[in-house]
């Protein structure tokens, strides 16, 4: 093998053409089923990894999918103001953060992030792309220089989360409890 040869990493993007979002959430309601245990059994979109902010009065649909878990809420706030209108600072944020309650599952306050979809086998474009029959959102996969990252799957996240929540004796002692029953 040549060592000198660089490793290459696939990078995964979805693009969002808020010009061409209409806010029927449909890719709301497709994520929220295909994350659903068992997958397809249900829909709830306030499980869903991808939220539309709207404002019809101000004719505004963006789509926004959930980030990384914040375990502190940031101290410095954006605001944005387009064609003129401004608006709130967490609006377009992708955070789940202790501060607001976006991206959090509604009965356990845990933590939701986007995973791309990844299954097995793996689909040919995201539940949400797939679902959007308005071409707001379109999938990309590019080639990039650098090593595959390791992230931190489902399990972690919420992992971390409860660790954060209720400490690390406390997680551990339920979870020896509960594998002895
Ligand atoms: S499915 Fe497409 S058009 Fe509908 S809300 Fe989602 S991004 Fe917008
Ligand atoms: S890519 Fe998949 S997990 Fe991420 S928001 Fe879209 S449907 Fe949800």
């Amino acid at each position: 093998m040549d060592s000198k040869r660089k490793k290459t990493k696939i990078v995964k993007e979805i693009k969002v053409d808020t010009s061409k979002c209409v806010g029927c959430r449909a890719c709301e309601i497709a994520c929220s089923a295909f994350h659903a245990v068992p997958k397809f059994s249900s829909v709830n979109t306030a499980r869903s990894r991808i939220m539309v902010v709207m404002d019809e009065f101000r004719d505004i649909f963006v789509p926004i999918r959930a980030g990384d878990y914040a375990q502190a809420e940031c101290n410095g706030r954006n605001r944005y103001v387009i064609d003129g209108k401004e608006y709130d600072a967490c609006t377009f944020c992708p955070a789940s953060c202790p501060s607001r309650d976006a991206f959090k599952e509604p009965d356990s306050g845990l933590p939701l992030k986007c995973d791309m979809c990844e299954s097995v086998p793996p689909l040919e474009k995201p539940m949400c792309v797939d679902a959007c029959t308005f071409g707001a959102l379109t999938y990309e996969e590019r080639e990039e220089e650098g090593a595959e990252e390791e992230k931190p799957g489902d399990m972690e996240i919420v992992f971390e989360a409860l660790v954060k929540k209720h400490g690390k004796k406390k997680v551990m002692d339920t979870f020896a409890r509960l594998s002895k029953s």
